[in-house]
């Protein structure tokens, strides 16, 4: 039993959750919350780094579940503190080449939804980005060369301090950047400012990205686009990360390179055999067989081999199909009551119950859900350990 749950909680995962579940709650999260595409949620957006930064390490992980978020603020491992969120992002994302960081543009991270389908077949998608270019008109210059002089309003020093009177006798500088030369100190007069950027050396255009989805592409996976982030003068563009997002199918459920299905079957198919089709992601029919004289049980598990997902770079190769059998039973009077001792002396012998006086006759209720789920409530994980423990029948 864990003593605290804010960090599991603030990723939404368990505290059983496995290392996998942990990356992709905060893969998903982290986009999300990215400041880039939520500005307001800054302090959301460090609470899950953090959240992640001790999880994800399985030393730190240790020491939360064992003392809390005490036991990670005195520090027990690596002297506490924690990264910038920020610096987790880009090792997460694969901001890679972190020596080159000053003189590269940061990288963009987009998230793309796509369907097993898709991951199955391959596919094309076509992503519209809008991003800065430099400016063609002034090359990235802003305006008339020669013509940049020292911005009047902040004589050059980039900001602006204002005086407030915030109460008697005191009184309150506050900084800020310029905003008639945007912190540069600067700027171009009306006249020469270049007409297509208005001064700002670069231009917002829209950009068609073509993301080729690859056969047996995986949940998370990176397609990087080199170079294509933001351009600024002087710096060397940051790339496009794109991350793929698997979208939940009605079907197939995957799991690494093998597809799992659910399949209901008749108590008769059960028991007397049957032919079922399946419809593949590649749209083919398959056809399956459980012949007379077998028994398939509910839950049994069957599989057919090399119709799972396509193996990435190896599209040939393909995983399993994994086929979980639900046995669908008749609903109660199915049968009138008078031809149920045929149907019995069909089926598997039952065995003799001994019955004697000291034994005690007690009722067979329904069970009602509502009376277990109220049990429950309170110990969220006393579910692990006694699965079966507040068990209610309804009281009359
Ligand atoms: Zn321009
Ligand atoms: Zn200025």
């Amino acid at each position: 039993m864990v003593r605290e749950t804010g960090y599991y909680d603030l990723l939404g995962v368990n505290p059983t959750a496995s290392a996998d579940d942990i990356k992709k709650a905060y893969r998903k999260l982290a986009l999300k919350y990215h400041p880039d595409k939520n500005p307001n949620e800054g302090e959301k957006f460090k609470l899950i780094s953090q959240a992640y930064e001790v999880l994800s390490d399985p030393k730190k992980r240790d020491l939360y579940d064992q003392g809390g978020e005490q036991a990670i603020k005195e520090g027990g491992v690596g002297g506490g503190g924690f990264s910038s969120p920020m610096d987790i992002f880009d090792m997460f994302f694969g901001g890679g080449g972190r020596m080159h960081r000053e003189r590269r543009g940061k990288n963009v991270v987009h998230q793309l939804g796509v369907t097993l389908d898709e991951m199955y077949n391959g596919a094309t998608r076509k992503l519209g980005l809008q991003k800065n270019v430099i400016c063609e008109k002034c090359d990235g210059y802003g305006g008339k060369k020669g013509t940049l002089e020292k911005c009047s309003n902040c004589k050059g020093r980039g900001v602006q301090i204002q005086v407030q009177q915030i109460g008697p006798g005191m009184i309150q500088q506050i900084q800020s950047m310029c905003p008639d030369c945007q912190g540069q100190g600067e700027r171009f007069s009306a006249k020469d400012r270049c007409k297509v950027c208005n001064g700002h050396k670069v231009e917002r255009k829209k950009k068609i990205l073509e993301v080729h989805i690859d056969k047996g592409m995986k949940d998370g996976q990176k397609i990087t686009f080199h170079g294509e982030g933001d351009q600024e003068p002087g710096l060397e563009p940051g790339d496009v990360i794109i991350v793929l997002d698997q979208r939940e199918h009605p079907v197939y459920q995957r799991q690494e390179d093998n597809l799992i299905m659910k399949m209901e079957i008749k108590l008769a198919e059960a028991l007397c055999g049957f032919k079922k089709t399946i419809r593949t992601l590649d749209n083919r029919m398959l056809i399956i067989t459980s012949p007379p004289g077998q028994v398939v049980k509910h839950n049994d598990i069957k599989c057919i081999q090399n119709e799972g997902m396509p193996v990435y770079r190896d599209p040939y190769e393909k995983g399993q199909l994994i086929i979980q059998f639900m046995v669908e039973f008749p609903e109660k009077h199915w049968l009138p009551v008078h031809m149920l001792p045929q149907l019995e002396s069909l089926l598997p012998e039952r065995e003799d119950v001994m019955i004697s006086d000291d034994m005690e006759e007690v009722d067979l209720e329904e069970m009602s859900y509502e009376s277990q789920r109220r049990s429950y409530s309170g110990e969220a994980y006393e579910e692990d350990e006694s699965p079966r423990g507040g068990v209610q029948c309804q009281t009359q």
